[in-house]
């Protein structure tokens, strides 16, 4: 592969290229790996940023009806939009949900928009990994926004939240008083809630809702990265297309705020040094199981272990120095 004419074609936002390149880093064979590894180096010095937006919704509360009507605004803006998805369903099924071909029909046609279905992948961390070099490769392409979505099931709030600039939960109305088993975890990590479906015979359902969050979030620990007002709890109809140009200005303005004091700077500090914690810790784990010599000591020192000869701690400290000596 040549990787210096697939990332100058990535600079000039060729998506066929970038599509080409998304390939090659949700591959895990260690050439690709490779390869991958120095695609990055590569476009990294080009500096580029997006405004990384995570959102969590669970299935029907209307993410692809939300994403398209949210997306087609942005774009009618000028501005160029990603789409990326985390489905931990495709986890479990090696099928994908949001892979579907038919969701964001317009949204996928428009020029300055870029939709990438989930991949189907074995594990999470591989999920994981695969959605950050997307993201870094969509920036690369020079879009200003990157939309990673997420059904709310699993750890993948947490995942895409790590990502994220702004994480964002969309819900539908209550029915009752309940606040639908929204984690307090998630509702922590939220900088936006919207209340989609706030149209119709639903509105008042919705409005309702709204004030049932604004009410939870006041009771939640103030976070530094806050300005005035947030986090908060606003009603939107992906629908009716209400709502979602006062939800643009509410992130704007939290993402800027954030600019000036400094905290979008260091919240992707950190959330760099998690990822490289995070690839160091798998590719340890990747040795344990993947490579042939590891492997075989692994299972030798575990029969020792099984069968009373050595203390596990005793083979465990053993294991782990052969494991600093190659
Ligand atoms: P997803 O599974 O979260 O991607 O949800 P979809 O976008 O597929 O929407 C699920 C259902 O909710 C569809 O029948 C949509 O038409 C409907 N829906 C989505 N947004 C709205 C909205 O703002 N108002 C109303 N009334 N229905 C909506």
């Amino acid at each position: 592969m040549d990787l210096p004419t697939l990332a100058t074609q990535i600079l000039a936002q060729d998506r066929r290229a970038l599509a080409r390149a998304i390939t090659l880093v949700e591959s895990s064979r260690p050439d690709h790996r490779l390869a991958a590894a120095e695609l990055l180096a590569r476009l990294a010095p080009a500096g580029r940023q997006a405004l990384r937006i995570g959102l969590s919704g669970t299935p029907g509360v209307g993410k692809s009806t939300f994403i398209e009507a949210f997306g087609l605004m942005l774009t009618a803006q000028g501005l160029r939009v990603a789409v990326l998805a985390v489905d931990p369903s495709s986890v479990r099924s090696g099928g994908s949900i949001l892979g579907d071909k038919t969701r964001m029909e317009r949204l996928s046609r428009d020029p300055l928009a870029y939709i990438r279905p989930s991949p189907s992948q074995t594990h999470l961390g591989g999920v994981a990994r695969r959605t950050r070099e997307a993201i870094a490769l969509c920036e690369a392409a020079a879009f200003d926004v990157v939309l990673i979505e997420t059904v709310g099931v699993g750890q993948s709030e947490t995942l895409v939240a790590e990502m994220s600039d702004l994480f964002i939960l969309l819900l539908a109305p209550a029915g009752g008083d309940e606040l639908q088993g929204v984690k307090r975890g998630i509702m922590e990590m939220a900088d936006l809630i919207l209340i989609n479906k706030a149209d119709g015979d639903l509105k008042p359902a919705a409005l309702r809702t709204v004030a049932d969050y604004s009410g939870a979030l006041r009771l939640l620990r103030k976070r530094p990265q806050d300005p005035a007002g947030f986090p908060k709890a606003v009603p939107v109809s992906a629908l009716a297309n209400e709502g979602l140009a006062a939800a643009w200005k509410d992130m704007q303005h939290l993402a800027a705020w954030r600019r000036e004091t400094s905290h979008f700077t260091r919240r992707r500090a950190e959330q760099a040094r998690h990822w490289f914690e995070a690839e160091v810790r798998e590719g340890l784990l990747a040795r344990l199981t993947q490579d042939p010599v590891t492997r075989a000591r692994m299972s030798m020192l575990g029969d020792r272990v099984a069968e009373g000869q050595t203390a596990p701690a005793k083979a465990a400290a053993e294991m782990l120095a052969s494991l600093n000596g190659n």
